[in-house]
């Protein structure tokens, strides 16, 4: 995702009348041609990186069964990828809770656009989740980087085993919109990581927190080569050995957010032992699962806007109707995108 805003009108072949109809069977398309989705690959969860307990005994979180099933909140599970992850576990036999504020549906609302698939309320998702698969999908609306209280309440009540943290503001574009979208991007996901670790350390349960940061940490120059996992054994000047993460150079107030993230992840690691495991993954692209293709009313978000519509979504969108592929930035870009 390039920061330009910069958005080419649609071809002038296309009449408002003649785009609705073909924007209709392309989204009619994209919820039949689901049915094909063999190619899903569930999300890989890296090993977390073995933390130093602290001192402090920390309760041990509820182990559900004998099989290790989790007890799994998905912070940002009415999203794009949110959804689906709280469907793949839940199909696994892991007891899913999905939290959200539906910011992301009031910013379709701000923004005049709305995803091409005809997406359900949360409550009718979890309803019918619960019909086509008999198990039980809780949705609790929590604003996590305002209601701080009461969601450490919420995980103190519910003990989970992992949180996964997706509930933030993701499109780089909308972060570097105005002013106040900017204060948004800020305020909303660094309050809202800072509270999560901020309860989970409160709350003395011993919860894996797994968040998904972006490439982009590291700038959409090249990095002249490989990009290590993990934190690097790097000589400062004056030949001192250190540990550090890989540097930042952030090019949007989002991937700035992911990169002030990181550092908070490290602090709370090295401070109060919290498990954090922080992907930096690619794009992510596609429409559904083979879970979400079950039943119309569980079908996933489709973005396809200037803001939140990842390259592949949208030159998806502009070559079956035809128009012209918006190019951000030179187009020399390489990126490694994931399917949903
Ligand atoms: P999304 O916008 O579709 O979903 C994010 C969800 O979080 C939304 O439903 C939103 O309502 C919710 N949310 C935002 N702020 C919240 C708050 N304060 N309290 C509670 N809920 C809140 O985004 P997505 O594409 O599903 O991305 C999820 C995560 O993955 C993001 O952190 C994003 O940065 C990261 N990520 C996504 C991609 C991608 O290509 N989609 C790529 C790299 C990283």
């Amino acid at each position: 995702q390039s920061l330009s805003s910069a958005r080419e009108p649609p071809h002038p072949s296309c009449t408002p009348s003649a785009f609705r109809a073909r924007m209709r069977t392309v989204a009619a398309l994209l919820v039949a041609s689901a049915t094909a989705a063999s190619a899903f690959t569930a999300p890989r969860l890296a090993r977390a990186p073995r933390a130093v307990r602290p001192a402090a005994a920390r309760q041990p979180a509820v182990i559900m069964a004998a099989e290790k099933k989790k007890k799994v909140v998905v912070l940002g599970g009415d999203g794009f990828c949110g959804w689906p992850t709280t469907l793949h576990l839940s199909d696994a036999g892991h007891e899913v809770i999905m939290v959200d504020n539906l910011s992301r549906r009031n910013i379709d609302i701000e923004l005049g656009c709305s995803s091409l698939t005809p997406i359900e309320s949360p409550e009718v998702r979890c309803k019918a989740w619960k019909e086509v698969s008999g198990k039980d999908v809780r949705f609790v609306n929590i604003d996590v980087a305002q209601e701080y209280h009461v969601m450490l309440k919420f995980l103190e009540d519910e003990k989970p085993d992992v949180v996964i943290h997706f509930g933030e503001q993701r499109a780089a574009p909308y972060s570097m919109r105005n002013d106040k979208a900017k204060r948004y991007t800020i305020d909303n996901n660094l309050s809202g990581t800072h509270n999560l670790l901020c309860a989970i350390v409160e709350s003395g349960l011993d919860i894996h927190m797994v968040h998904l940061g972006t490439m982009g940490v590291y700038g959409y120059g090249t990095s002249g080569g490989e990009i290590p996992e993990g934190y690097i054994d790097v000589i400062l000047p004056g030949g001192r050995p250190s540990k550090i993460l890989h540097p930042a150079y952030p090019g949007s107030i989002y991937h700035a957010t992911k990169v002030l993230d990181a550092t908070l992840f490290q602090f709370y690691n090295k401070n109060d032992g919290l498990r954090i495991t922080d992907l930096h993954q690619g794009i992510v692209w596609g429409t559904n699962t083979p879970q979400t293709v079950q039943d119309e009313r569980l079908i996933n978000r489709f973005d396809y806007d200037g803001d939140y519509g990842t390259v592949l979504n949208r030159f998806l969108m502009q070559s079956a109707l035809g128009i012209p592929l918006t190019v951000y930035g030179t187009g020399g870009q390489t990126r490694a995108p994931i399917h949903i």
